[in-house]
């Protein structure tokens, strides 16, 4: 099995190298990530200026940054290595939970995996004090691994693991508001600055993503790319009748 690993914040994040580390386990293992963090940085795609690659050494893994976002990265490498099977990307300093899908650059490597026909899982964990203990989430990473790498049918995983895992459970991805607040303040000009900051507002529903990990529980979400609204496309049909 041949495993691209890519993530959102750079090449020389540890959660890349224990990504690598639990991926090596099932494949063949290969390293495109961006040359700095590029957190938040979404599905975002370099098109108005060409992308280039240089090696880096991360341990035994031939590894290679790129001068570019996480969907850039995935791109670039499914072309050099062909018939890639899975891309998997993280492990991302921090959670990827409900709504965040829709910022996260972790989840558009995973995404970008799926758009170009391949498959993609997302691997994110919660950052408190200090560095996660990747030695300690080792087993649970391998373990989520053991589960989903064999089943073709998961093309696209969205995973979060909680620091000390008592278990798993397939989740949906919570859909419940958060803030989206701006906060203004000062750069030492005194010119005007602003903060965008995201965070749940509301209280967690049972099953979901965000459940999960509040209840110490590994949250595996299968995603899908189709964005339509069924229901709401069967009224509007229904509603406003066209042509
Ligand atoms: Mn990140």
């Amino acid at each position: 099995m041949r495993i691209l690993i890519a993530n959102d914040d750079g090449i020389y994040s540890p959660g890349l190298c224990a990504l690598a580390e639990a991926a090596a386990n099932f494949g063949d293992v290969r390293i495109v990530a961006p040359d700095v963090e590029q957190s938040s940085m979404g599905h975002a795609i370099t098109a108005s200026r060409p992308l280039s690659y240089r090696r880096a050494h991360i341990k035994e893994f031939e590894s290679y940054k790129v001068n570019g976002t996480p969907a850039d990265c995935v791109a670039l490498g499914a072309y050099h290595w062909e018939r890639v099977d899975v891309v998997l990307s993280g492990i991302n300093l921090g959670t990827n939970l409900g709504n965040s899908a829709w910022h996260s650059g972790t989840l558009a490597a995973a995404k970008q995996a799926a758009l170009l026909g391949l498959r993609g899982i997302a691997v994110s964990t919660p950052v408190a004090q200090g560095e996660p203990d990747f030695d300690a989430l080792m087993p649970h990473v391998v373990r989520v691994l053991e589960i989903l790498l064999p089943d073709p049918d998961l093309k696209l995983v969205n995973v979060n693991v909680p620091p000390a895992p008592k278990g798993m459970q397939w989740t949906r991805q919570s859909l419940r508001q958060y803030d989206g607040k701006v906060v203004p303040g000062a750069d030492p000009m005194g010119r005007p600055v602003f903060w965008f900051t995201v965070t749940p507002i509301v209280e967690t529903e049972e099953g979901t993503d965000r459940w999960a990990v509040e209840h110490d529980l590994i949250s595996i979400t299968p995603l899908r790319l189709d964005l339509t609204d069924a229901k709401t496309l069967a009224a509007a049909q229904e509603k406003h009748p066209l042509g």
